[in-house]
């Protein structure tokens, strides 16, 4: 079969990119290696029966913030998506049995801080006063192709409206760490630590520099937008895409692992299945694929393209995550109050030296004494998730080594996730109970995906990475995957990559596979 295009990998990213191109007229074929579509965003019953876990992604606010949203809003509707949103959308568990959370009631936010410092309530407001005027400008940035003349033209705009004085703070913000931007513009550690655990959600650890960035635009859009889920599990977003495509005439191929890309001179041609069928691509092959496997595994080296290729092997990984996912009978009684039931994610990082040495612990290949942990409460928001009066959790388990080399809690001797990972489960449950006692006693079932599973269930999670690549700086922006190609070219032509892996990144902002097709589409 021939088709204008080719998209391999069913992701969001590929979604986006396959529905776009036919919007404008392309014919497109979309091939899953899996059974199910959604690649990071998945929903499944993995621990009993009425239970649905997000297998990875739980929290769709990039997505509803996203242009791909607000190109496709009423016909993903039309498909049935729907979103929940959260009034109380995240905070963070401390040692002494307390508690700081955002919620989209300003006065309820600023209540909180203020009974911490007032000095950082009021600055807290005059951030949020900042980021009403300065979002605008950031995501404008975030959503431009990385170069070119549309992210030129919104730094122009920014400088005429608000200056160089401006341009220069905004660079500061990019390039800080996360520390050294909070201690500027806070003085309570509380504050600063509830802020700093979203740089955990990437990799930047309290010191390292770029990571000040997603902590500031995470907590000021909270504030100001809220947090959303998915209605009955995040895979509404992969079921309404997936639907809208088919709706309009484009094959989807499930169970579809490619085995090679083909090619006709220099150029890409099409698709080889591993069952032996041939796909043919007029005019592009897009691939939603980790570009490290398509160029390790689905193409032939290549003298002609050796510099390329050397520097995609040097692409590094993040560190790895880890999913639990559990059955309750209730919500978890947390020791820092009952009004935490309501919030959509509770971190547990309580202070930047717990998060300093969880990072320094993985990243030196050890399973981290002390993890530091996402918990996700989807059914305090959706009770469609689990039967009437139960419960699910999301329990991400942030920064771990791929490749275990020892414990620094010093009880694990397995040096394989297969062989450690319900041990470590074990750790975090415990950890877990001692925030919210009882907890365990809760538990009806429980699922437990290491990053080597998380990578079993989709190869894009090199090492059971959540973000298909590192973010620090050297890999974002201009750089990510490779500098010359931020713009989704590839050095074999007609071959594109979108993705996690490509500017801008992880998360479920559908980004790349949006401006990739703009951009062969016009
Ligand atoms: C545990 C976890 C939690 C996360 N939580 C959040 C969150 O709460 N919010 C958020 O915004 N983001 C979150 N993320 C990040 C986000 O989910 C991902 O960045 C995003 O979904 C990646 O989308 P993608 O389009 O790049 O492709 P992917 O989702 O990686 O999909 C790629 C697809 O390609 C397929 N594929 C691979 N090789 C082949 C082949 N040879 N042939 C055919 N198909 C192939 C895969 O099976 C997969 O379906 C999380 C990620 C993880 C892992």
């Amino acid at each position: 079969m021939t088709y204008d295009a080719i998209v391999i990998g069913a992701g969001h990213n590929g979604l986006a990119a396959a529905i776009e191109l036919q919007k404008r007229g392309w014919s497109v074929a979309v091939v899953e290696a899996k059974s199910e579509a959604g690649g990071a965003v998945k929903t499944r019953e993995v621990t009993l029966p009425g239970f649905r876990h997000d297998l990875a992604a739980m929290n769709l606010s990039m997505f509803a913030g996203s242009a791909f949203f607000a190109a496709n809003k009423d016909a993903l509707t039309a498909q049935g998506l729907g979103l929940v949103p959260a009034a109380d959308c995240f905070a963070s568990v401390f040692r002494d049995g307390t508690f700081l959370g955002v919620s989209t009631d300003l006065e309820k936010t600023a209540g909180r801080i203020a009974a911490l410092s007032e000095k950082d309530a009021a600055a807290w407001r005059q951030m949020l006063a900042e980021f009403g005027s300065d979002a605008p400008h950031i995501f404008g940035l975030l959503g431009a192709p990385m170069p070119s003349w549309r992210s030129a033209k919104v730094a122009w705009k920014a400088w005429r409206e608000k200056g160089t004085g401006w341009l220069y703070d905004i660079a500061r913000l990019l390039l800080a760490s996360p520390r050294d931007f909070l201690d500027s513009r806070f003085e309570h550690p509380k504050v600063k630590a509830m802020m700093a655990a979203w740089g955990l959600h990437l990799d930047f650890a309290p010191d390292v520099a770029g990571g000040a960035l997603f902590p500031y635009l995470e907590s000021m859009a909270n504030q100001a937008f809220g947090m959303v889920i998915g209605k009955g599990g995040a895979d509404t977003i992969i079921k309404a895409m997936t639907g809208l495509f088919a709706s309009k005439g484009g094959t989807l191929l499930l169970d579809a692992p490619v085995e090679a890309i083909t090619l006709s001179g220099d150029k890409a041609s099409g698709v080889r299945l591993a069952d032996g069928r041939v796909l043919e691509a007029r005019r592009a092959v897009i691939s939603n694929v980790h570009p490290k496997l398509v160029f390790g595994k689905l193409l032939p080296k290549d003298a002609g393209r050796a510099a390329y290729e050397r520097k995609i092997e040097a692409f590094r990984a993040g560190p790895g995550t880890m999913m639990i996912h559990l059955a309750l009978d209730g919500l978890p009684d947390w020791r820092a109050g009952a009004a935490l039931k309501s919030f959509a994610y509770v971190h547990v990082a309580p202070d930047f030296e717990m998060m300093s040495r969880v990072y320094a612990q993985a990243m030196d290949g050890l399973l981290p004494s002390e993890p530091a942990l996402v918990v996700g409460q989807p059914t305090a928001l959706d009770s469609s998730r689990a039967p009437d009066g139960k419960h699910v959790l999301w329990v991400q388990v942030r920064v771990l080594p791929a490749q275990i080399r020892g414990d620094a809690g010093g009880e694990i001797a397995a040096t394989d996730w297969d062989g450690a990972k319900e041990a470590y489960a074990d750790r975090v449950l415990a950890l877990l109970e001692t925030y919210a006692p009882g907890l365990r006693a809760k538990i009806l079932g429980r699922s437990v995906f290491s990053p080597l599973d998380l990578e079993r269930e989709n190869p894009n999670l090199i090492g059971g990475d959540n973000l298909s690549g590192s973010h620090h700086l050297d890999q974002n922006f201009l750089f990510r995957p490779v500098a010359g190609y931020s713009r989704y070219a590839t050095p074999v032509k007609s071959l594109y990559c979108c993705g996690a892996a490509t500017w801008p990144g992880a998360g479920t902002g559908a980004g790349s596979g949006f401006m990739l097709a703009d951009m062969l589409g016009k």
